[in-house]
């Protein structure tokens, strides 16, 4: 094994330049998800000009490539992010979009560079079995959710998010297990082991405008009732269980038109996270009840649209531990922690980790706020370099001796769900739009939650 490491290390070092170059273009090219066309076309040409064939997603950005060691054995898919998030007050964003590295996706797609330049180096399949699966992903961020709407209609896109959408479109069959290598600003390398999982929420109230000095009787005031709203949904978070960590963190993105005139049209959105599939839907059909009593109060319409995004994150503990054997192979003296703990931000590896045992590690390299406005990477040697040698380590682990280890967690892994399509049907429930009140003649109100 002492022999591999080396060569892998060797292999990556080679392609150094070409690697960094990868994170810069990223750095200065920020695209948020599913417009990340300019890395997609950059990255495409980089990976032809290695040899290897890509399956393009053409109607959206990314693709992925297969590399068979020649020998039986399973599919391991590597995966890096392409987008960059709205992040206007970053110190590098985008000046007319506000897009921004501002979570290091850029150092991912270095690194799964990084891991198809050393694969191509004599020797480097030696003594692996099965397959390797290179992705480059778009859209792990959710946001933009009035653009991913209009993809969605115009037939391109079936999910928001970019996983969930190349699950969809059989990217991810046949593979049967995931990775992928996260930066985090701070000294250590880790794996969490669980995240939440959301719903994405955008509710619309709708009222009546008036003359808000001369006529306000007129009128149905859309914004008292999205604040009513907001109070109630404040009022029912002691509801929530502890044990199922849901966040509801709504904001106001459509206010009101003019001063003078009632507003009789106000959006809120808002994620409702929780730690399971089951908490995240009863929390959600409580927030809804919130809001539609809220719109009844002011006697307003309410048209929610409700979006099943990120899957709750399993870290599989025995992929966690293959990730602190790769890295102390590579760094002996690194400082690694598997914490088994809860985090609240969501990732949609969820989505693949509910299918499939998946790790979601973590790499230092990279200083600031994640999603502030002073995210950056500051070592290109750990973020980019360390990260491709540390996922080739793991790949080795998994796949040499007749991908044995490989093999070994595949036998004690249960699935969430068992198959993509069972998931996604489970993910469709969640979701819903349209009008949730129903005035009727008589005086009768009727709530459609
Ligand atoms: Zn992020
Ligand atoms: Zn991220």
């Amino acid at each position: 094994m002492e022999e591999a490491i080396k060569k892998i290390e060797a292999a990556v070092d080679k392609y150094r330049s070409g690697i960094i170059d990868v994170a810069k273009f990223m750095w200065d090219n920020p695209e948020t998800g599913f417009r990340e066309w300019r890395a997609t076309r950059y990255l495409e040409e980089k990976y032809e000009a290695l040899g290897y064939k890509l399956v393009k997603a053409e109607n959206i950005p990314g693709f992925y490539t297969v590399i068979d060691t020649g020998r039986p054995g399973p599919e391991i898919l590597v995966l890096g992010e392409l987008d960059a998030l709205a992040c206007p007050g970053h110190f590098h964003a985008d000046p007319t979009t506000g897009a921004a590295h501002a979570c290091g996706h850029n150092a991912q797609s270095a690194a799964l560079y990084g891991i198809a330049a050393a694969l191509t180096e004599e020797g480097m399949l030696d003594g692996l079995s099965g397959r390797i699966r290179l992705c480059a992903v778009p859209a792990e961020e959710t946001g933009e959710l009035a653009f991913r709407e209009e993809l969605k209609k115009n037939g391109i896109i079936s999910y928001f998010s970019g996983k969930r959408e190349f699950m969809h479109r059989g990217y991810f069959d046949g593979v049967d297990m995931a990775m992928l290598v996260h930066t985090l600003p701070v000294d250590y390398y880790s794996v969490d082991g669980r995240a939440v999982g959301l719903v994405a929420k955008r509710a619309t109230f709708k009222g009546v405008s008036a003359h808000a000095g001369a006529n306000p009787h007129e009128g149905r005031n859309a914004l008292y009732a999205a604040t009513q709203g907001l109070s109630a949904i404040n009022a029912i978070r002691e509801t929530f269980r502890d044990d199922d960590h849901i966040r509801v963190h709504p904001i106001i993105t459509e206010g009101g038109g003019a001063v003078n005139t009632i507003p009789d049209r106000v959006t809120l959105e808002s994620y409702v996270r929780g730690l399971t599939i089951e908490a995240i839907a009863d929390a959600n059909r409580r927030v809804n009840r919130a809001l539609a009593g809220a719109a009844v109060s002011l006697g307003v319409q309410l048209e929610i649209s409700d979006v099943a995004g990120s899957a709750p994150m399993i870290d599989n503990p025995e992929l966690a531990k293959v990730a602190g054997e790769a890295i102390h192979k590579l760094l002996p003296d690194a400082e690694y922690h598997f914490f088994d703990k809860i985090v609240t931000g969501s990732t949609d590896m969820g989505d693949v980790s509910c299918i499939m045992p998946t790790v979601h590690a973590y790499i230092p390299g990279v200083a600031g706020k994640g999603h502030g406005n002073d995210y950056r990477i500051v070592d290109h040697d750990i973020a980019c370099l360390m990260s491709a040698k540390w996922q080739l380590a793991m790949l080795r682990i998994l796949l040499s001796n007749g991908a044995g280890r490989a093999y070994s967690i595949l036998e004690g892994f249960t699935p969430r769900f068992s198959s993509v399509s069972e998931f996604l049907d489970t993910k469709s429930d969640m979701s819903g739009e349209g009008d949730r009140i129903f005035y009727a003649d008589n005086g009768d109100i009727c709530v459609k939650l």
